[in-house]
């Protein structure tokens, strides 16, 4: 039954548009790796789903405003809000693997932008390999990905690391880059691509664009460019990323892919909190400062 099970669960979380499905079951001692979830969501869970949805590099390509047009570039990942939209895919998800297999609805938790580290859950439940760019490649959208997880009431079999992705080689997926300046390391402006599957969070730019950090150095200030949000040099240089993939279409929070700083700037907090509300730029652990202090850096870029 267990794999009739799974398989089904399977199907329909593919149809759901995840392109890469895996079964954790965090308390099995005898396969699981249950320090990796918090006991709140180990209780009444014996499995685990882990998802990737793809947001794919087919998005609509947006003219370059003209010179002299002040304009602040929010990346495609942050064009549309691909957490909510992997998160209304689970409820749903959670929805029909209720009705066909029961459970009640507080037995599907979802785990999604949430404190669990998701690159661990996923390198142990074979989802993806740890680039050396420091995020999870998968085989069938490289690292475009968001990752996502659902707790089920039922136990499953776990998926283990799978042998293609899982090598003696700690990087499996890098051996055709060179291992002292691989792309990724070569690609990123300010230098925090350690190419170990680290990065220097205080050189990286996405970090401090995420609303990290008191002060943003002068060092990292002038390689910012014109972002608003979003740095993606590391994942646009990996080689798994070059090919065409594919992405889910979302509604989830449109944001256009240029604004004004300035006049993002001269925003209130409310004004921004409601422009924002619901996109990927309204999560609160951004806010309305950091939002303002990326415009102000985008904005003072020396040539536009
Ligand atoms: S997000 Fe940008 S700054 Fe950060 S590591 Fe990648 S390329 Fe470097
Ligand atoms: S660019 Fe090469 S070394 Fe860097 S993460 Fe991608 S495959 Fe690995």
């Amino acid at each position: 039954m267990g794999q009739v099970l799974k398989a089904a669960l399977y199907t329909m979380a593919l149809a759901a548009g995840f392109v890469r499905v895996r079964i954790l079951s965090p308390f099995d001692p005898a396969q699981g790796s249950p320090a990796l979830i918090p006991e709140s969501y180990q209780a009444g869970a014996p499995s685990l789903l882990i998802a990737a949805l793809p947001y794919g590099n087919l998005q609509e390509t947006v003219p370059i405003p003209p010179p002299g047009e002040r304009a602040a570039y929010i990346a495609p990942f942050a064009q549309r809000n691909y957490y909510r939209e992997g998160v209304k895919r689970l409820q749903k998800l959670g929805l029909s693997f209720r009705t066909q297999y029961g459970g009640r609805r507080s037995d599907f938790r979802i785990l999604c932008n949430s404190p669990v580290p998701e690159k661990p859950l996923a390198q142990a439940a074979g989802l993806g390999v740890l680039g050396r760019n420091g995020l999870i490649i998968t085989p069938e959208a490289g690292s475009l990905v968001i990752i996502a997880a659902m707790t089920l009431p039922f136990f499953l079999d776990q998926d283990g690391p799978e042998p293609d992705l899982h090598q003696a080689e700690p990087f499996p997926w890098c051996v055709q880059c060179d291992p002292v300046q691989p792309p990724c390391v070569r690609a990123c402006p300010t230098g925090a691509v350690r190419g170990d599957g680290t990065l220097e969070l205080t050189r990286c730019i996405q970090w401090y664009a995420s609303g990290h950090g008191r002060t943003v150095p002068p060092e990292i200030a002038l390689n910012w460019g014109n972002r608003l949000y979003g740095c993606t040099e590391c994942q646009d240089a990996c080689v798994h990323n070059q090919r065409t993939i594919q992405g889910v279409r979302s509604t989830e929070g449109p944001l256009p892919a240029y604004l004004d700083p300035v006049a993002l700037e001269a925003l209130s907090d409310e004004e921004l909190k409601a422009r924002f509300k619901g996109t990927a730029l309204g999560l609160s652990w951004l806010g309305p400062q950091g939002i303002r202090r990326n415009a102000r850096l985008a904005a003072s870029r020396k040539q536009y």
